[in-house]
């Protein structure tokens, strides 16, 4: 059982990104990332030799000490870990258990939600578009529409589809995502709307 994970950061904020936008949520952000996005922007995430260790126990008492329910696990990439022990005490103390994952690593835990997005950096495992609740796909250029697409027959029946621009790409591909959801509109917008509000 793993009593002990690696700690980045954690914090209570505004969800702001896909299906749960604008929701109060707590934050834990797991150190350790072995996906190597080249837009990444949380790099110092990928060392988790370099993040502390924190007890579960401790993890878990801060976050059930907030006022939303909803804990998201974020990271870095938080399936590096086994995530059974963190999920099964969150659950105890009555969280919503969600995920951010690119999905590259077994799917360990118990979630109320799942957020699913993959990276064309590692490959996600085979058949872990059956737990997604939402795919959310970074878009970083043209070829992601055409990339994106590749995903959904696989998914969990109901899976809610976003395309998100990335960050720094944002003045151009908004525009190329719009057009996009007016002509394919299975797929919603998704903004990280956290940066517009100046919260974590
Ligand atoms: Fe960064 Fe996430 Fe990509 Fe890892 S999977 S490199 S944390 S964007």
């Amino acid at each position: 059982m793993q009593e002990t994970l690696p700690l980045m950061e954690f914090f209570y904020t505004i969800q702001g990104e896909g299906y749960h936008q604008g929701r109060a949520a707590y934050f834990i952000r797991l150190a350790g990332c072995d996906v190597g996005c080249h837009w990444c922007d949380v790099k110092e995430s990928w060392d988790a030799g370099s993040h502390p260790q924190v007890a579960v126990d401790k993890m878990v008492a801060d976050a059930a000490d907030q006022e939303s329910d909803i804990v998201v696990v974020t990271g870095g990439e938080p399936l590096m870990h086994d995530l059974t022990n963190l999920t099964g005490q969150l659950k105890d103390k009555g969280c919503q258990t969600h995920i951010e994952t690119s999905g590259a690593h077994p799917l360990s835990g118990q979630w109320d939600w799942v957020t699913w997005s993959p990276k064309k950096f590692k490959n996600a495992v085979d058949g872990f578009g059956q737990f997604a609740d939402e795919l959310k796909i970074v878009v970083y250029n043209k070829h992601d529409f055409e990339w994106a697409e590749t995903f959904v027959k696989d998914l969990k029946p109901g899976c809610k589809l976003y395309l998100q621009p990335e960050w720094g790409r944002e003045p151009e591909v908004l525009p190329q995502i719009i057009s996009y959801v007016k002509e394919h509109p299975e797929w919603r917008v998704s903004l990280q709307s956290h940066k517009y509000m100046q919260v974590p």
